[in-house]
């Protein structure tokens, strides 16, 4: 082929990066890719003997908080794929519990999903369970009320929204999962969301071993929630 029209059709190979907009033929270009990187946590195990026990890829911050804002809010889920990637190979680095687990990411609620047209955390969990080959249930919880407005309201009262917020999935319902379940989801701000799944999947005598965070908020931070 000659060179000036292989070029012209690399052209259409790449995309632009949605960080930085340069063309790249992967999902974020190199230089953002090392930015993003800077961001993770140099143990992500750290808070893993905490109740709840939380597995963190990095910190909530610098352009990982761009990053995740593109993949909810500017329709690009490609996002998902490297980022579940990569807190697979931490998880896998890690090497915290060998034992099988069913990836349960937390749901959103279904009108909130029809706008965006995909869960992020779903999208995360699908490329987490294809890099560590843990399988996954996208029906294990259920998310039966927007919690939206959660601004303003003290701890209690969030808390207490977000119990009623979730039920047992129609996938639960049916089978009880045979192997503890390991909740996912993007961002881990308060604890209070995955405080309520554990709560709700309890109820129901499943349990959860803890929760893989692609991004955690720092502590002296309480960043907008999901
Ligand atoms: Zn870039």
């Amino acid at each position: 082929m000659l060179a000036p029209v292989r070029s012209f059709l690399n052209l259409f190979l790449q995309s632009a990066c949605p960080l930085c907009q340069r063309a790249t033929p992967t999902e974020f270009c190199a230089n953002c890719t090392r930015q993003l990187q800077q961001n993770k946590l140099p143990n992500p195990a750290q808070f893993w003997q905490e109740q709840p026990a939380v597995f963190a890829w990095g910190w909530y911050g610098g352009n990982v908080r761009q990053a995740i804002r593109q993949l909810k809010y500017d329709h690009q889920p490609q996002i998902a794929r490297p980022l579940g990637q990569w807190l697979a190979q931490s998880w896998l680095d890690a090497s915290l519990d060998r034992s099988p687990m069913i990836v349960v990411p937390i749901p959103m609620h279904g009108e909130k999903q029809k706008q965006r047209g995909y869960n992020q955390a779903a999208l995360i969990a699908q490329s987490f369970c294809h890099f560590t080959g843990h399988s996954m249930q996208v029906n294990g919880l259920e998310r039966v009320r927007s919690t939206e407005a959660q601004f303003g309201l003290s701890a209690a009262q969030r808390e207490h929204n977000l119990l009623q917020a979730f039920k047992i999935g129609k996938a639960f319902q049916k089978n009880k999962p045979h192997h503890p379940v390991l909740l996912l989801d993007d961002i881990y701000t308060t604890g209070a969301t995955i405080k309520a799944t554990t709560q709700v999947l309890h109820q129901q005598g499943i349990r959860v071993r803890g929760v893989a965070i692609l991004a955690k908020a720092r502590p002296w931070k309480d960043e907008a929630n999901s």
